[in-house]
């Protein structure tokens, strides 16, 4: 599904003076790189503030508790996501509140959404599912109106844009994640907060280290959430290729849409904009999800399911506040959904090969 072993050996030799400099540097957390990237990974997703953080889960609860969400406090999010955004939610000791998705998109249903708002209600966490940015002026009114903070979780839509901004600037924050088989991913863990407020980038900065303002003085209870200067500079040296290897992605995922023709297998919907997709993955549904998957396996195809267990079927979460019509786009989803190959290094060979496996098979 991912091959970093093939990427270009020009990156390779650009990671490893990366790591050289760190080392010669003799500083190794929250200096010079994570400065650097932090400006061009904000110029780059079009934000005033990027505050880097360790992970994307650690971004999610920032970005809640910098907005003062916490106890008591309700959020709405999917269950069809990475259980961090829910963990997230749970961390910052705010309560997650369950709205189901759309069947054709895997997004989040406004109207599920809106049967979920109850007084306590605080913000969306709106994931952009797959890399793809949808209906963002309805979900900017729909928080207006009702007094909630946006919070999008954009661990999988580094670069996507609709009508002309950014994901992770349509609301308060953005929430982002560089685990490796993120769109720009670290060698190890990473993640970031976007917005344009410079006090909630101040107030962010001081929770990843502490809760401290100046040194040893700590206005606030914060956590340990700093992101190493070694991945700040391999995340810096892996920037510049992320446009190209964006292109590459929605180039495969045109080759799939365009190509594969199975009666038994739905397609994802189309990109509503050229830009607003970044295709993180491509997800297909079919009714034999399994025997689809058996199928493309002994034809040498990986696959993989995004996500088999909505979040309201985890042990921990069953006893999460849901839709009361139920969550049953969600369930269905995680029933049929697939996740074919779609990464920067795929050739037009695998494309290939890809869509014939897909193209031959019959549902037994
Ligand atoms: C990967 C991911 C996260 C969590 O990011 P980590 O860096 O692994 O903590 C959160 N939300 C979504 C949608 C993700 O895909």
């Amino acid at each position: 599904m991912n091959d970093f072993r093939a990427e270009p050996d020009e990156l390779r030799q650009d990671m490893l003076k990366a790591c050289e400099r760190v080392i010669a540097s003799g500083w190794y957390v929250l200096g010079k790189e994570v400065q650097a990237f932090e400006a061009e990974w904000a110029v780059a997703s079009d934000a005033s503030f990027a505050v880097a953080v360790a992970n994307g889960l650690d971004a999610i609860e920032i970005a809640l508790r910098a907005l003062g969400i916490g106890p008591g406090d309700e959020v709405i999010t999917t269950p069809m996501t990475a259980f961090a955004t829910v963990l997230g939610i749970v961390r910052a000791g705010a309560v997650p509140v369950l709205a189901d998705v759309e069947p054709s998109s895997g997004l989040l249903s406004l109207e599920s959404a809106d049967r979920c708002v109850s007084s306590a209600t605080k913000a969306v966490l709106l994931v952009h599912l797959y890399g793809q940015v949808r209906d963002m002026d309805r979900w900017q009114s729909f928080c207006d109106e009702r007094k909630l903070s946006l919070v999008e979780d954009c661990a999988q839509s580094h670069l996507a844009r609709w009508r002309g901004t950014g994901a992770g600037s349509f609301g308060a924050a953005g929430a982002c994640s560089f685990y490796p088989t993120k769109n720009l991913g670290a060698l190890g863990d990473g993640g970031a907060l976007l917005c344009n407020d410079a006090e909630l980038a101040a107030r962010a900065s001081r929770l990843r280290n502490y809760g401290q303002s100046v040194r040893y003085h700590h206005p606030e209870i914060g956590m340990n959430s700093r992101l190493d200067e070694i991945q700040a500079a391999l995340l810096l040296a892996r920037l510049p290729w992320l446009r190209t290897f964006t292109a590459r992605r929605r180039r495969v995922a045109e080759y799939y849409l365009a190509e594969i023709r199975n009666p038994a297998v739905r397609l994802p919907d189309p990109p509503q904009e050229a830009e607003s997709h970044v295709h993180h993955l491509f997800v297909i549904n079919c009714n034999q999800r399994d025997t689809l998957q058996a199928h493309l396996k002994e034809h040498g195809v990986e696959s993989l399911i995004h996500y088999p267990v909505p979040v309201h079927f985890q042990e921990p979460c069953r006893t999460i506040r849901h839709d009361p019509l139920g969550l049953p786009a969600s369930e269905e989803h995680a029933r049929t959904c697939l996740s074919l190959p779609c990464h920067p290094q795929l050739n037009d060979v695998d494309v290939a090969r890809v869509i014939e496996a897909v193209n031959c098979y019959v549902p037994r």
